[in-house]
Protein backbone atom coordinates (compact mmCIF):
# COMPACT_ATOMS: atom_id res chain seq x y z
CA UNK A 1 0.00 0.00 0.00
CA UNK A 2 1.51 3.50 -0.58
CA UNK A 3 1.13 6.10 1.70
CA UNK A 4 0.91 9.81 0.31
CA UNK A 5 2.32 11.92 2.99
CA UNK A 6 4.23 15.16 2.74
CA UNK A 7 3.70 19.12 3.91
CA UNK A 8 0.65 21.25 2.48
CA UNK A 9 -0.18 24.98 2.79
CA UNK A 10 -2.98 25.22 5.39
CA UNK A 11 -4.90 29.19 4.97
CA UNK A 12 -7.03 30.29 7.69
CA UNK A 13 -8.89 33.56 7.40
CA UNK A 14 -8.64 36.05 9.73
CA UNK A 15 -10.75 38.69 8.85
CA UNK A 16 -10.26 42.19 7.05
CA UNK A 17 -8.06 44.94 7.03
CA UNK A 18 -7.65 48.13 4.91
CA UNK A 19 -4.51 48.62 3.09
CA UNK A 20 -3.31 49.81 -0.55
CA UNK A 21 -3.69 47.94 -3.58
CA UNK A 22 -1.51 48.93 -6.82
CA UNK A 23 -3.52 47.46 -9.06
CA UNK A 24 -6.60 49.40 -7.78
CA UNK A 25 -4.54 52.32 -7.52
CA UNK A 26 -6.25 52.83 -4.06
CA UNK A 27 -6.85 52.18 -0.62
CA UNK A 28 -9.09 48.56 -0.51
CA UNK A 29 -10.67 46.19 1.51
CA UNK A 30 -8.34 42.95 1.73
CA UNK A 31 -9.26 39.47 3.37
CA UNK A 32 -6.41 38.54 5.22
CA UNK A 33 -5.08 34.85 5.56
CA UNK A 34 -2.37 32.85 8.01
CA UNK A 35 -0.88 30.59 5.98
CA UNK A 36 0.87 27.70 7.93
CA UNK A 37 2.67 24.48 6.70
CA UNK A 38 1.42 21.33 7.99
CA UNK A 39 2.16 17.76 7.68
CA UNK A 40 -0.40 15.87 5.62
CA UNK A 41 -1.56 12.04 4.87
CA UNK A 42 -3.69 11.27 2.21
CA UNK A 43 -3.62 15.30 1.86
CA UNK A 44 -5.80 15.05 5.28
CA UNK A 45 -4.02 17.92 8.03
CA UNK A 46 -4.50 18.65 11.70
CA UNK A 47 -3.72 21.86 13.01
CA UNK A 48 -3.51 25.10 11.35
CA UNK A 49 0.82 23.99 10.88
CA UNK A 50 3.79 26.17 11.25
CA UNK A 51 3.53 29.28 10.62
CA UNK A 52 5.32 30.69 7.32
CA UNK A 53 3.41 33.87 6.86
CA UNK A 54 0.67 36.04 5.66
CA UNK A 55 -1.60 36.96 2.80
CA UNK A 56 -4.06 39.76 1.71
CA UNK A 57 -6.89 39.33 -1.34
CA UNK A 58 -7.92 42.68 -2.64
CA UNK A 59 -11.77 43.12 -2.36
CA UNK A 60 -11.85 44.97 -5.48
CA UNK A 61 -9.59 42.88 -7.93
CA UNK A 62 -9.11 39.59 -6.06
CA UNK A 63 -5.55 39.93 -6.24
CA UNK A 64 -3.63 38.04 -3.95
CA UNK A 65 -0.58 39.71 -2.23
CA UNK A 66 2.00 38.67 0.45
CA UNK A 67 1.01 40.44 3.79
CA UNK A 68 2.90 41.64 6.98
CA UNK A 69 0.04 40.93 9.69
CA UNK A 70 2.22 43.21 12.23
CA UNK A 71 1.27 46.50 10.82
CA UNK A 72 -2.58 46.72 11.67
CA UNK A 73 -3.70 47.57 14.60
CA UNK A 74 -6.61 45.16 14.69
CA UNK A 75 -8.17 42.96 12.23
CA UNK A 76 -12.09 42.79 12.33
CA UNK A 77 -14.47 40.58 11.02
CA UNK A 78 -16.74 42.54 8.88
CA UNK A 79 -16.62 46.66 8.73
CA UNK A 80 -19.29 48.85 7.87
CA UNK A 81 -17.57 50.85 5.49
CA UNK A 82 -14.50 51.75 4.36
CA UNK A 83 -13.38 54.46 6.36
CA UNK A 84 -14.36 51.98 9.08
CA UNK A 85 -12.54 49.34 8.53
CA UNK A 86 -9.39 51.72 7.76
CA UNK A 87 -9.87 53.70 11.03
CA UNK A 88 -9.92 51.03 12.47
CA UNK A 89 -7.08 48.14 11.13
CA UNK A 90 -5.28 50.92 9.67
CA UNK A 91 -5.16 54.19 10.51
CA UNK A 92 -1.94 55.42 10.11
CA UNK A 93 -2.23 54.34 6.56
CA UNK A 94 -2.69 57.16 4.45
CA UNK A 95 0.29 58.99 6.67
CA UNK A 96 2.45 55.84 5.47
CA UNK A 97 1.81 55.84 2.19
CA UNK A 98 0.99 59.71 1.53
CA UNK A 99 3.74 59.91 -1.32
CA UNK A 100 2.13 57.28 -3.63
CA UNK A 101 -1.59 57.88 -2.63
CA UNK A 102 0.28 62.03 -4.26
CA UNK A 103 1.22 60.10 -6.83
CA UNK A 104 -1.78 58.02 -7.70
CA UNK A 105 -3.84 61.20 -7.65
CA UNK A 106 -1.34 62.53 -10.41
CA UNK A 107 -2.15 59.34 -12.57
CA UNK A 108 -5.89 60.35 -12.24
CA UNK A 109 -6.01 63.90 -12.74
CA UNK A 110 -2.75 64.71 -14.06
CA UNK A 111 -0.96 61.82 -16.08
CA UNK A 112 0.80 64.05 -18.31
CA UNK A 113 2.79 65.65 -15.62
CA UNK A 114 4.36 62.45 -14.39
CA UNK A 115 8.06 62.11 -15.37
CA UNK A 116 9.55 59.26 -17.78
CA UNK A 117 10.62 57.17 -15.04
CA UNK A 118 7.65 57.55 -12.82
CA UNK A 119 5.20 56.66 -16.01
CA UNK A 120 7.12 53.15 -16.64
CA UNK A 121 7.29 51.88 -13.12
CA UNK A 122 3.57 52.56 -12.92
CA UNK A 123 2.87 51.00 -15.82
CA UNK A 124 5.13 48.05 -15.67
CA UNK A 125 4.16 47.65 -12.22
CA UNK A 126 0.45 45.88 -12.81
CA UNK A 127 2.02 43.44 -15.52
CA UNK A 128 4.61 41.93 -12.84
CA UNK A 129 1.95 41.94 -9.89
CA UNK A 130 -0.09 40.22 -12.13
CA UNK A 131 2.33 37.37 -13.62
CA UNK A 132 3.23 35.35 -10.48
CA UNK A 133 -1.00 34.41 -11.05
CA UNK A 134 -0.77 33.26 -14.28
CA UNK A 135 2.40 31.52 -13.74
CA UNK A 136 0.46 29.70 -10.92
CA UNK A 137 -1.85 28.59 -13.00
CA UNK A 138 -0.51 27.32 -15.86
CA UNK A 139 1.40 25.36 -13.80
CA UNK A 140 -1.25 23.45 -12.38
CA UNK A 141 -4.04 21.32 -14.49
CA UNK A 142 -6.30 23.69 -15.77
CA UNK A 143 -10.31 22.53 -14.73
CA UNK A 144 -12.54 25.54 -15.46
CA UNK A 145 -16.20 25.69 -15.51
CA UNK A 146 -16.49 25.68 -19.63
CA UNK A 147 -15.05 22.47 -18.86
CA UNK A 148 -16.85 21.32 -16.59
CA UNK A 149 -20.30 21.76 -18.56
CA UNK A 150 -18.53 19.78 -21.47
CA UNK A 151 -18.29 17.05 -19.71
CA UNK A 152 -21.48 16.79 -18.16
CA UNK A 153 -23.10 17.41 -21.47
CA UNK A 154 -20.90 14.73 -23.17
CA UNK A 155 -22.16 12.69 -19.81
CA UNK A 156 -25.86 13.87 -20.11
CA UNK A 157 -25.71 13.06 -24.35
CA UNK A 158 -23.57 9.46 -23.75
CA UNK A 159 -26.79 8.51 -21.87
CA UNK A 160 -29.59 9.23 -24.47
CA UNK A 161 -27.30 8.56 -27.96
CA UNK A 162 -28.08 4.94 -27.83
CA UNK A 163 -32.22 5.07 -27.60
CA UNK A 164 -31.84 8.04 -30.31
CA UNK A 165 -29.18 5.76 -32.32
CA UNK A 166 -31.98 2.76 -31.92
CA UNK A 167 -34.96 5.20 -33.05
CA UNK A 168 -33.06 7.14 -36.34
CA UNK A 169 -30.02 4.72 -37.49
CA UNK A 170 -30.70 1.11 -35.96
CA UNK A 171 -28.50 -0.44 -39.05
CA UNK A 172 -24.59 2.02 -37.70
CA UNK A 173 -25.15 1.95 -34.26
CA UNK A 174 -22.07 0.72 -33.33
CA UNK A 175 -20.34 3.58 -36.19
CA UNK A 176 -22.33 6.24 -34.56
CA UNK A 177 -21.37 5.45 -31.01
CA UNK A 178 -17.48 5.81 -31.61
CA UNK A 179 -17.63 8.49 -34.44
CA UNK A 180 -19.87 10.64 -30.92
CA UNK A 181 -16.90 9.22 -28.59
CA UNK A 182 -14.61 10.23 -31.00
CA UNK A 183 -15.62 14.01 -31.30
CA UNK A 184 -16.45 14.27 -27.92
CA UNK A 185 -12.70 13.68 -26.84
CA UNK A 186 -11.56 15.81 -29.67
CA UNK A 187 -14.14 18.72 -28.10
CA UNK A 188 -12.74 18.10 -24.30
CA UNK A 189 -9.00 18.22 -25.57
CA UNK A 190 -10.18 21.95 -27.18
CA UNK A 191 -11.63 22.77 -23.89
CA UNK A 192 -8.58 21.87 -22.13
CA UNK A 193 -6.64 23.32 -24.86
CA UNK A 194 -8.29 26.90 -24.82
CA UNK A 195 -8.18 27.12 -20.74
CA UNK A 196 -5.50 28.80 -20.04
CA UNK A 197 -6.24 31.52 -22.69
CA UNK A 198 -9.70 31.99 -20.67
CA UNK A 199 -7.75 32.25 -17.63
CA UNK A 200 -5.92 35.04 -19.05
CA UNK A 201 -8.78 36.55 -20.79
CA UNK A 202 -11.18 36.61 -17.75
CA UNK A 203 -9.07 36.65 -14.53
CA UNK A 204 -6.41 39.00 -16.30
CA UNK A 205 -6.68 41.62 -18.51
CA UNK A 206 -9.61 42.82 -16.56
CA UNK A 207 -7.29 43.62 -14.14
CA UNK A 208 -4.98 44.83 -15.97
CA UNK A 209 -6.23 46.80 -18.02
CA UNK A 210 -7.99 48.62 -14.88
CA UNK A 211 -5.06 49.67 -13.81
CA UNK A 212 -3.04 50.83 -16.55
CA UNK A 213 -5.94 52.28 -18.30
CA UNK A 214 -5.80 55.74 -16.38
CA UNK A 215 -2.15 56.10 -17.97
CA UNK A 216 -3.56 55.85 -21.41
CA UNK A 217 -0.54 53.17 -22.70
CA UNK A 218 0.33 53.35 -26.43
CA UNK A 219 0.09 49.86 -28.00
CA UNK A 220 4.13 50.38 -28.16
CA UNK A 221 4.86 50.35 -24.37
CA UNK A 222 2.58 47.67 -23.88
CA UNK A 223 4.65 45.75 -26.24
CA UNK A 224 7.77 46.13 -25.22
CA UNK A 225 6.40 45.74 -21.79
CA UNK A 226 5.33 42.07 -23.38
CA UNK A 227 8.65 41.73 -24.94
CA UNK A 228 11.34 42.19 -21.90
CA UNK A 229 8.74 39.72 -19.85
CA UNK A 230 8.95 37.07 -22.80
CA UNK A 231 12.80 37.54 -22.53
CA UNK A 232 12.79 37.04 -18.83
CA UNK A 233 10.79 33.78 -19.59
CA UNK A 234 7.59 35.17 -17.95
CA UNK A 235 4.52 33.16 -19.37
CA UNK A 236 2.74 36.40 -19.81
CA UNK A 237 5.07 37.98 -22.17
CA UNK A 238 4.22 34.82 -24.88
CA UNK A 239 0.75 33.81 -23.52
CA UNK A 240 -1.01 37.51 -23.24
CA UNK A 241 -2.30 38.73 -26.10
CA UNK A 242 -2.11 42.39 -26.54
CA UNK A 243 -5.03 42.36 -28.61
CA UNK A 244 -7.22 41.31 -26.04
CA UNK A 245 -5.58 44.12 -23.76
CA UNK A 246 -5.97 46.44 -26.50
CA UNK A 247 -10.00 45.42 -27.03
CA UNK A 248 -10.44 45.41 -23.03
CA UNK A 249 -9.07 48.97 -22.67
CA UNK A 250 -10.84 50.51 -25.24
CA UNK A 251 -14.68 48.78 -24.92
CA UNK A 252 -15.19 49.59 -21.19
CA UNK A 253 -13.89 52.83 -21.35
ZN1 LIG B 1 -7.23 45.52 -5.95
Amino acid sequence: MIIVWGNKHVYRTIGFVADFCPLCRGIKGFLLRRVGLAGHVYYITSGEGKLVGYQRTCEGCKTIFNADAEKYASVIKKAASLDDLLHQTYPTLPIVIAERLALEEKVKNTPALLSSSERQELLRAPFALLSPKIEKQFARLQFDKEIGFSMVGVIVFLMIFPTLLQNFFPKHQEESLLIFIALSLIFLGWQFFTARQRFIRHQIIPVLAKAIRPLNPTESEMKSILDEMRQQKHKMGSKLKIDDLIDQLQNSN
